[in-house]
C-alpha cells in the first residue's frame, strides 16, 4: 500500500532499551529519519538493572549493565543522534502511528515498540510493604551484602531464582528456595550446584499467600498445592525472582499479543499491524540477552527500509 510520507519522523521508537537503542543506531546507518523516547529520566532499560558483569556481549566483556548502557549512550552521542528521556507516553494509536507524549502527538511512518520487560511480582500480601521499607529485594547481586549473616527464602524456578540462591548461599547462613512446581526449569547445571550445595533447601508445590512480620520480615505463609495444607516458614529476608512480564499495557486490544501477553512478531519483528514492529524483550525472544536485543533493532530497521512509503 502507497501512503504519504510523514513530515518530520519516519520511524518513532519507544523505549530506550538496548532494542530501542540499536533501533536509532541502525536509522542513522539506513538514512532513516529516526526519533526515540523513553519513559524513564535515563536510558538503559533492564540495563540498569544488571548488577552482574556481562560476560557475552563480544568485545565489551566483563561490564555490567549501566557501564555497558554508558558505551552505547556515548556511541549514540558520537553520532549526534538525539532522544528523549523522561517522557511519558499516555496513549497510543498503533494503526494511526501515532503516539500522545507530554501533551502532543508524535507521528511517524514506522513505530517500533521497544518497551521492554519488568521482573514480576509476586502480588501477595506484604510484598508491598517490606519491598519499600526492606526485607523484600528482587536481586541478590545488588543485594546480597544487605542480607549476609540471614536466613532468607527465594521464590522461584527459573534460572534467576537459582542464580539468587547460589549468590546468597554465599553469605547467609541458609536459603530456602521455595518454588510451586514439581520440578524446576533452570538450567541443569546450575540446578545441580544448588541441589549440591549444604545450605540451599528446595521446597516444591508451594503456593506463597503472603509474606508477614511486625516491623521487618518474620515469616513467609505458604500453601501446598497437593494436600490445600498451610504452613509458615521463618526468614528474615525474601528476594523474588519469578520471571519477567512485558511492558504491553499501552498496546493492549490493539495488537496481537501471545497468551503471556508479549508482542506477537514474525521473523523479521513485524507485528499484526502495518508499519508497527516490535523489538527486545516485549516481543519474547527466544534467547533473553543485551546481544538478542540489539540484533532485532539490527532486524526490524533493515525490514522498515524496505518499506514501499520509504
Ligand atoms: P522464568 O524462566 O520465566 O521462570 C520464572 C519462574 O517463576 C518459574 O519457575 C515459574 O514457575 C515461577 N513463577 C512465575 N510466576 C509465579 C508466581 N506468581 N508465583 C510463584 N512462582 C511463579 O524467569 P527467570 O528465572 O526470571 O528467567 C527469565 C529469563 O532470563 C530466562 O530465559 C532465563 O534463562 C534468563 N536468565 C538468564 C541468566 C543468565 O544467563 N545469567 C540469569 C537469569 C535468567 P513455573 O515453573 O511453575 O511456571
Amino acid at each position: 500500500m502507497q501512503r504519504t510520507k510523514p513530515k518530520e519522523t519516519d520511524v518513532l521508537i519507544l523505549g530506550g532499551g538496548p532494542a530501542g537503542m540499536s533501533a536509532l543506531l541502525w536509522c542513522h546507518s539506513l538514512g532513516l529519519r529516526g526519533r526515540l523516547i523513553e519513559r524513564a529520566p535515563e536510558m538503559g532499560g533492564q540495563m540498569l538493572v544488571m548488577y552482574h558483569q556481562i560476560f557475552d556481549y563480544p568485545g565489551l566483556a566483563g561490564l555490567t549493565g549501566a557501564e555497558l548502557r554508558d558505551r552505547f549512550v556515548a556511541h549514540l552521542a558520537e553520532l549526534g543522534l538525539v532522544w528523549q528521556t523522561s517522557c511519558a507516553i499516555d496513549e497510543v494509536e498503533l494503526r494511526a502511528r501515532r503516539v500522545h507524549c507530554d501533551g502532543a502527538w508524535l507521528e511517524a511512518g514506522a513505530l517500533v515498540l521497544a518497551t521492554g520487560a519488568r521482573k514480576r511480582r509476586l502480588g501477595v500480601p506484604g510484598e508491598d510493604r517490606f519491598a519499600i521499607q526492606g526485607g523484600i529485594s528482587y536481586s541478590a547481586t545488588r543485594d546480597h551484602s544487605l542480607y549476609a549473616g540471614k536466613r532468607v527464602a527465594v521464590i522461584g524456578g527459573g534460572d534467576s531464582a537459582i542464580e539468587n540462591a547460589l549468590i546468597l548461599s554465599r553469605v547467609c547462613p541458609h536459603v530456602t528456595l521455595i518454588h510451586r512446581s514439581d520440578r524446576f526449569r533452570a538450567r541443569e547445571e546450575w540446578f545441580a550446584e544448588a541441589a549440591r550445595t549444604p545450605n540451599i533447601t528446595m521446597l516444591l508445590h508451594l503456593d506463597v499467600l503472603a509474606i508477614e512480620g511486625r516491623d521487618r520480615v518474620e515469616r513467609i505463609r505458604v500453601m501446598d498445592r497437593r494436600t490445600g495444607l498451610p504452613g509458615e516458614i521463618e526468614i528474615e529476608g525474601v528476594f523474588i525472582r519469578v520471571g519477567i512480564a512485558p511492558n504491553t499495557e499501552l498496546f493492549r486490544d490493539q495488537i496481537d499479543l501471545d497468551d503471556e501477553g508479549y508482542i506477537a512478531v514474525d521473523a523479521s519483528q513485524r507485528t499484526s499491524l502495518p508499519a508497527v514492529y516490535a523489538i527486545g524483550d516485549v516481543c519474547r525472544p527466544v534467547c533473553w540477552s543485551v546481544a538478542t536485543a540489539v540484533g532485532h533493532g539490527a532486524i526490524a530497521l533493515k525490514a522498515i527500509k524496505r518499506e514501499p512509503w520509504l
